[in-house]
């Protein structure tokens, strides 16, 4: 049967890794939904269209030609022609992300589209897929058979984003994303929360996988 792992988190609260090992060691898709709403955003940017203009944001919404191309055990997001790239991981990208996300029509606009990864991952013939973001398992797929909330110690995620060289407000982008009213952050009802503040990442794919293999 096709297996639907999400996982939901904070900036920097340990999803990626997580969920790219799980990929491999489960043959599923890796799909990160946070990249897609960079790639939108960088999309936005790159047209000169600000969060707090509706009319343009609806009219790039519609002009927006999404696809998707498998990079090795991951999904990429792609506009017309393009893949995103390093620049969806942009200083610029970081400070502008939470506030189109906050945006209720461009969530519905990304909606359908990552319900559809499912049969990327059929497609290219994964066994299942692991998605991480902030509302996978509360919005997206509320009915995956496993679901995974992961949170840190703030100071401990600040250290770990640093630690990859990246200028990031976390704070300020979990601050926007938990008080927004389109689907905030929040641990899903029913899901397995787990705080990796103390673990490494070995022992939280441990705890993940464990639930999975059961
Ligand atoms: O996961 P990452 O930190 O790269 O996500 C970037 C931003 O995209 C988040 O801060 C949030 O504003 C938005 N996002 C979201 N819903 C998701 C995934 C990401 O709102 N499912």
């Amino acid at each position: 049967p096709f297996l639907i792992v999400a996982i939901d988190g904070g900036a920097a609260s340990g999803k990626s890794s997580s969920s790219r090992t799980l990929s491999e060691r489960f043959n599923l898709l890796h799909v990160d939904t946070g990249s897609y709403y960079r790639a939108v955003t960088a999309e936005m940017l790159r047209q000169n269209v600000r969060a707090d203009d509706p009319a343009a944001v609806h009219a790039a919404l519609a002009r927006l030609a999404l696809g998707t191309r498998v990079d090795g055990r991951s999904a990429v997001m792609t506009l017309g022609d393009r893949a995103a790239g390093d620049e969806i991981r942009s200083r610029e990208v970081n400070d502008h992300v939470s506030h189109f996300a906050a945006i209720p029509e461009l969530r519905a606009a990304l909606l359908t589209y990552q319900r559809s990864q499912a049969d990327v991952a059929r497609a290219h013939g994964f066994r299942g897929l692991v998605m991480e973001g902030r509302d996978i398992g509360s919005v997206i797929f509320p009915d995956a058979d496993f679901r995974f909330f992961l949170h840190a110690d703030q100071v401990e995620r600040a250290r770990r984003r640093a630690q990859e060289g990246q200028q990031d407000s976390i704070a300020e982008r979990d601050r926007l994303d938990s008080s927004r009213k389109a689907s905030p952050l929040t641990c899903p009802a029913g899901a397995t929360s787990i705080d990796t503040t103390h673990l490494t990442l070995a022992e939280v794919v441990d705890r993940m996988a464990a639930a999975i293999a059961t």
